[in-house]
């Protein structure tokens, strides 16, 4: 009897083949192709470096959204002059280099790598002590000035800005060349324990950005190293007494403070002295260590948490892709809050339609002072409580001119910026980034190619 042989069968893969980028190999930072993977509703990226072997890392908990967001993405704008030139290709190249695809809509300048504090978490790896010297600050002002014309924003940052001592001749100075919007990003010490520095603070009004994780000790401590729960509420109620709007900046870390980004949001859109808040899902650089890159804070997380923690008071239909960056690289949303209702402004006005870039080039039914003022709203540069924000808002729901005055009082962002580290990292994200640092050679360095290669090399 001959023996029946079986026909060998085929394997049907797991995931779906997305796309292919470039990213970079988590041990030794040399760039590698990477693919963009769907499974079980996730997005991964799958690489493989020739010496350290093959990788695997989420970067998105929600395929659906991932797909339906790259609609958002709007055609970029060139700067004025670009620093650096294409050589060796992308991302070594930056200054920017001609090839980038989008302009600077903010620009982040550190102006010292001292910091009192020590956190865990820090990016910047801040424990140096050096500052720049005010002759540097307007040399690289300059350069920002070159590239941009009439820049929109600055972020003053570090390390913690505050220590530097001459932090007021150099918000000055930033207003001097013309910069619209002064930001300052600190820690809050200086401005819950000292009166002198806050009167001064209060005569320049910066937009300030607060860092800020939570509600309970317990969250600083694991965050921060110190429980400073009091010190920032603190901070806040003291900016507010001074009008100094406040925009929270909160590091969100997949177990400490994830399931307090409801609260936090209800406390920024309660709060009158509030204006912003940002969630921003922890990266694993600087001094963030080794953490499996299977299990992290993604954008979707983050509005999932903000819908199902606030009982759909915020629902994550309310937030819509920023469209300068790479559309999955931040998600905002305004709201108007009057005491007992809260407004969206998606819930007001069809903002997807305005903003999905592959549908609104045909259709001519849309105005142009809505679309343009959406678009100012829905922009890295747009700073929560700034005159410029409330007007574009004003404009986007029609109210007149003269009862707009003081809206940017009423309304709150809430936003969520995922940074890359070298897990998530993609050279498409990198190519349009509008978030840049100003080195202090005078280039502008995406943010998250600052980050990973950057820093300390
Ligand atoms: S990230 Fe932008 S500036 Fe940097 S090398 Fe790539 S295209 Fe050029
Ligand atoms: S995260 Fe900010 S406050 Fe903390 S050590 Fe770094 S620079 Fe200082
Ligand atoms: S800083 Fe990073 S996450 Fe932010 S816009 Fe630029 S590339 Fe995207």
């Amino acid at each position: 009897m001959t023996e029946k042989t079986q026909t060998p069968q085929k394997a049907d893969r797991r995931a779906i083949f997305f796309e292919m980028t470039r990213s970079l190999c988590p041990i030794c930072k040399r760039v590698v192709d990477a693919d963009v993977l769907l499974k079980d509703d996730k997005v991964y990226m799958h690489k493989f470096c020739p010496e350290h072997g093959m990788f695997d890392s989420l970067i998105y908990s929600d395929a659906g959204l991932y797909t339906s967001y790259l609609k958002y993405n709007k055609p970029g704008t060139l700067p004025l002059h670009f620093a650096g030139e294409v050589k060796k290709g992308c991302p070594e190249d930056c200054g920017l280099c001609p090839e980038h695809k989008q302009h600077t809509c903010l620009a982040i300048m550190e102006i010292t790598d001292a910091c009192n504090l020590a956190c865990p978490v820090c990016l910047a790896d801040a424990q140096g002590h050096h500052f720049l010297s005010l002759e540097q600050v307007s040399r690289m002002l300059d350069a920002y000035v070159k590239a941009e014309g009439n820049p929109d924003v600055i972020q003053i940052s570090g390390g913690e800005p505050t220590l530097h001592p001459q932090l007021f001749e150099i918000l000055a100075l930033a207003k001097a060349k013309g910069i619209n919007v002064v930001q300052l990003n600190t820690n809050g010490i200086r401005i819950a324990q000292d009166d002198a520095f806050l009167n001064r603070l209060a005569e320049i009004k910066p937009a300030l950005y607060l860092q800020f994780d939570g509600l309970t000790p317990e969250v600083y401590l694991q965050i921060r190293g110190a429980d400073l729960l009091e010190l920032k509420m603190k901070s806040i109620e003291r900016l507010a007494a001074k009008g100094i709007s406040v925009v929270l900046a909160v590091t969100v870390v997949h177990g400490v403070n994830d399931q307090q980004v409801g609260a936090i949001a209800k406390l920024a859109v309660e709060h009158p002295g509030i204006r912003g808040v940002f969630f921003q899902p922890v990266t694993y650089v600087g001094r963030h260590g080794q953490q499996n890159p299977l299990e992290r804070i993604t954008i979707p997380d983050v509005l999932k948490g903000i819908e199902s923690q606030t009982a759909g008071w915020l629902r994550l239909t309310d937030f819509i892709p920023v469209p300068c960056p790479y559309p999955t690289c931040m998600s905002i949303t305004y709201v108007h809050y009057d005491g007992q209702e809260v407004r969206p402004l998606p819930r007001v006005i069809n903002v997807d339609h305005y903003l999905d870039y592959l549908q609104n080039r045909i259709v001519s039914s849309l105005s142009p002072i809505t679309q343009a003022s959406l678009e100012g709203l829905w922009s890295s540069s747009a700073t929560p409580g700034s005159e410029k924000t409330g007007s574009s808002y004003a404009c986007a729901c029609g109210i007149p001119l003269d009862v707009f005055k003081g809206i940017e009082k009423e309304i709150t962002m809430i936003g969520i910026h995922a940074m890359m580290d070298v897990h998530t990292f993609d050279v498409k994200r990198a190519r349009k980034c509008c978030v840049h640092q100003l080195s202090p050679e005078g280039k502008l360095i995406p943010f998250c190619v600052y980050n990973n290669l950057r820093r300390g090399c």
